[in-house]
């Protein structure tokens, strides 16, 4: 019987991306660019904590398939950021997201080419440390092997924006060492700066930064039943001296949601995406753009804050975290609506 590796010397089909691309667009992925896994290996994003394809894998990482299916406008329109509904819709559709991907991982092997799957959903749990602060990111960052796939550049607060969807998809990414033209990164960011800064405006932890985002903040919203919460919620229980009240504990809401996420992972892989859904690059804004136009969170001090970033650049002030993403934020921002 021939082994694994006889078959893929033995079955490989010619394949090049346009045949990748139409299959994915078949399964229903909306955006679809390739990555060259040599240049990511060499640009890694937080190179303190280097998250690469060779670090996957040795043999099937030469590519990158990044995969993005668009959130339903629906659920975008729905403007309280801990929504449960919102939370539920946006799961399902990473559901449908992760079996395409797995539908094209088959599609190329069974081509000889073998493939392994990326999902934003997986963490090494060897990076573990005790503790709860903080989110631990999955094997690759996502929204910056979409850069490098071509499909859109960082924003303000280090999120992917498209210009098809703006922030407004989710995104997997499929290794593989079949023979695919890689596609160039775009070069110009399309994102509005802080003259725009609505994401910074919305966000209700407010957690946007100048180029950056304090991501510990920002978990405990983006994931607002995971980790963190449901080992609270046990301390809580275990730390309450009263039977009666520790029983109630079992049956309340705080419990109820944690049963349900723990259930479908809504509320621990969705959660928050305000700054997603505000953001008006995208030719889907306009579409979206009479339910967010308006953004109840903002305040006079963010607006101030933003009003000093924009003097910044305007004095050729950048800080620290642009030059570090550079990369992926592209050169300076097109001017906003009032410039
Ligand atoms: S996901 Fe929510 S909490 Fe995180 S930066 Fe965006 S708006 Fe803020
Ligand atoms: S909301 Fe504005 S500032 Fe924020 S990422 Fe989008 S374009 Fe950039």
């Amino acid at each position: 019987m021939e082994s694994g590796t006889d078959m893929v010397a033995i079955y490989q089909e010619p394949i090049d991306a346009e045949a990748v691309k139409a299959r994915a667009r078949e399964l229903g992925i909306d955006l679809v660019g390739i990555a060259d896994g040599q240049a990511m290996d060499a640009h890694p994003p937080d190179p303190d904590d280097p998250r690469r394809p060779m670090d996957i894998s040795d043999y099937d990482a030469d590519r990158v398939v990044v995969l993005g299916k668009r959130y339903t406008a629906g659920t975008t329109r729905l403007t309280r950021w801990d929504e449960r509904h919102k939370y539920y819709n946006d799961e399902l559709t990473l559901t449908a997201l992760e079996e395409a991907s797995l539908e094209l991982v088959l599609w190329l092997e069974d081509r000889g080419y073998p493939a392994l799957i990326v999902p934003p959903t997986h963490v090494d749990p060897m990076r573990h440390d005790g503790g709860t602060a903080g989110p631990i990111g999955p094997l690759l960052s996502l929204d910056h092997a979409a850069v490098e796939a071509g499909l859109g550049t960082l924003g303000l607060n280090g999120q992917l924006i498209t210009p098809e969807f703006g922030p407004r998809v989710l995104l997997t990414a499929v290794l593989t060492s079949a023979p695919l033209a890689a596609d160039a990164p775009m070069t110009q960011s399309l994102c509005l700066g802080p003259a725009c800064g609505r994401c910074l405006l919305t966000c209700p932890a407010d957690a946007v930064r100048h180029w950056d985002r304090d991501w510990a903040a920002c978990e405990r919203l983006r994931s607002p039943h995971g980790f963190a919460d449901l080992a609270e919620h046990i301390g809580r229980i275990i730390d309450e001296p009263d039977p009666l009240r520790k029983k109630a504990m079992l049956r309340s809401k705080a419990q109820f949601d944690l049963w349900q996420s723990i259930l479908r992972g809504s509320g621990v892989v969705t959660g928050c995406r305000r700054c997603q859904d505000v953001c008006p690059v995208g030719a889907d804004y306009p579409a979206l753009q009479d339910a967010l136009e308006e953004i109840p969170e903002a305040t006079a001090d963010k607006v101030q804050r933003l009003a000093e970033m924009v003097r910044a650049e305007a004095d050729g002030a950048r800080p620290e975290a642009h030059a570090r993403q550079q990369r992926w934020i592209g050169s300076p921002p097109a001017a906003g609506p009032e410039d």
